[in-house]
């Protein structure tokens, strides 16, 4: 069945939307005053609603996920092709493309050397939290059970994943969650939390004090984002990581940085965690890993802890005894060896780079007119600025008129992101993730958007 509708279906597509559809991240009573906005096509950095309206898409779907843009032919060709010939096998066998991806995706993260699939980030992360669990159940006697996660950072929506939100707005009234989930500070500058000149050393050691807190031998892993996305786009103070990483090989700890907003070239390298020169443990990712063509999710990890679940056959218990039916699924893997192609064949790490410090430059300049903006950071296609009622106190500019600035973007055709409903009092950072095809005149567009918008919101 083709979807290509008669315009006068197109307003049933709207009306069948409005009774029936339980939108992500929504308040629904706005849709008793206004239609729900249903986007019916997508190319490039462009897309188009039943309206027929178009608009440039500086968040890449809403939330950071088609890296190398919509209306990808050969990725839907691949896609079709492999469905015809083999769509499915999960359990104790493999796939051709499941194979062939994990293969180039360890050829690009040295150190790492196994990939264990499922289908989004949140079971990614779920099943690092069970392999650590069960590290510390077979090889340190049942300590080592604690998991650390940080203020501000966020991993996923499942209850298991809830427990280590860094962002209280996304757990409350979900409760209660399973124990054994610690929260470390976070390591913003901007809102400094110590008065140090070594910032990000100062801010690793805050880990440390909470390691020694609760104990060591009881702490097993702990879970980071490279820059930290939903909670602000935070970009790490110099010094930070390689304190991290010796804070953790000092006191065992495994490693666990989850990617899935940052891999796949969203920060101008295929991973975040490369600019920091650190060697993790576990590195989980999904948004870019397919572009959102097909769902898939990899955790990913080192030969080392892999080593730790191959024990002998006759043990019932000394394997990894988890699935995830839809990891079989091989469209996943399929679109993923595309996607890859994709960003390697054109250059799309390198143009990631240069746009990022264009968007960048553009905010800099931008926060030198409206002193609505207290900080500007960012890594690669992944930018923000924090908006503030007043530099000097750097009080947080209120919720709503942070979402006034992002509705006048989108009155502009432009859509831009906010920290939403995630950090009480704090949701007031602008986000902005571009596709990694974006243009020099994308770049323009979005920021003299959010320049009009600025001027109209705050007078
Ligand atoms: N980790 C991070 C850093 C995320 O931003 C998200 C989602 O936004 C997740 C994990 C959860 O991914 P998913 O929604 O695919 O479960």
């Amino acid at each position: 069945m083709s979807l290509d509708l008669h315009p006068n279906d197109l307003s049933h597509v709207v009306a069948a939307d409005r009774a029936h559809v339980w939108h992500h991240l929504s308040q629904h009573k706005q849709y008793e005053s206004a239609d729900p906005r249903v986007f019916v096509e997508g190319k490039g950095m462009r897309l188009w609603d039943t309206n027929g309206r178009e608009y440039l898409d500086a968040v890449s779907g809403g939330v950071w996920t088609v890296n190398v843009g919509y209306g990808r032919e050969s990725i839907a060709n691949a896609v079709r092709d492999q469905l015809v010939k083999l769509n499915y096998y999960a359990g104790a066998a493999g796939t051709v493309p499941g194979a062939l991806f994990a293969e180039k995706l360890i050829a690009r993260m040295p150190g790492m050397s196994r990939v264990y699939y499922s289908n989004s980030g949140s079971e990614a992360n779920e099943k690092v939290y069970k392999m650590v669990r069960q590290i510390a159940a077979r090889q340190h006697g049942g300590r080592k059970w604690k998991i650390l996660y940080r203020d501000r950072d966020y991993h996923g929506t499942t209850i298991g994943t809830l427990a280590t939100s860094g962002q209280d707005q996304r757990a409350m009234q979900y409760g209660p969650y399973p124990d054994g989930f610690v929260r470390v500070p976070h390591c913003l500058e901007y809102r400094k939390q110590w008065d140090v000149a070594n910032y990000g050393e100062r801010a690793a050691d805050a880990i440390e004090e909470v390691i020694l807190r609760e104990g060591p031998d009881t702490v097993g892993a702990i879970v980071l984002e490279p820059v930290t996305a939903g909670g602000g786009v935070i970009t790490p103070p110099e010094g930070y990581w390689p304190r991290v990483q010796e804070i953790c090989r000092k006191y065992d700890i495994l490693l666990h940085i989850d990617e899935v907003v940052c891999g796949l070239g969203r920060t101008g390298t295929w991973f975040g965690y490369q600019h920091y020169g650190i060697q993790p443990d576990f590195v989980t990712m999904a948004k870019g890993v397919a572009s959102g063509y097909a769902a898939i999710s990899c955790t990913v990890t080192t030969e080392r802890v892999f080593d730790m679940f191959k024990d002998d056959a006759s043990d019932p218990m000394g394997y990894f005894r988890d699935i995830s039916t839809f990891g079989g699924c091989t469209a996943g893997p399929v679109a993923a060896l595309e996607n890859m192609r994709i960003i390697e064949d054109e250059g799309l790490l390198e143009n990631t780079t240069a746009m990022g410090e264009r968007v960048l430059s553009n905010l800099r300049a931008l926060q030198d007119r409206h002193p609505v903006i207290g900080d500007v950071r960012g890594k690669g296609l992944f930018c923000g600025a924090e908006l503030v009622a007043d530099r000097a106190t750097k009080e947080p500019l209120d919720e709503k008129r942070v979402q006034a600035v992002v509705a006048d973007c989108m009155g502009q055709g432009v859509i831009i992101g906010a920290t939403n409903r995630s950090l009480p009092g704090l949701n007031n950072t602008l986000c902005l993730s571009p596709a990694l095809i974006a243009t020099p005149d994308d770049i323009d567009r979005i920021t003299d958007a959010i320049d009009g918008a600025l001027t109209r919101v705050m007078g």
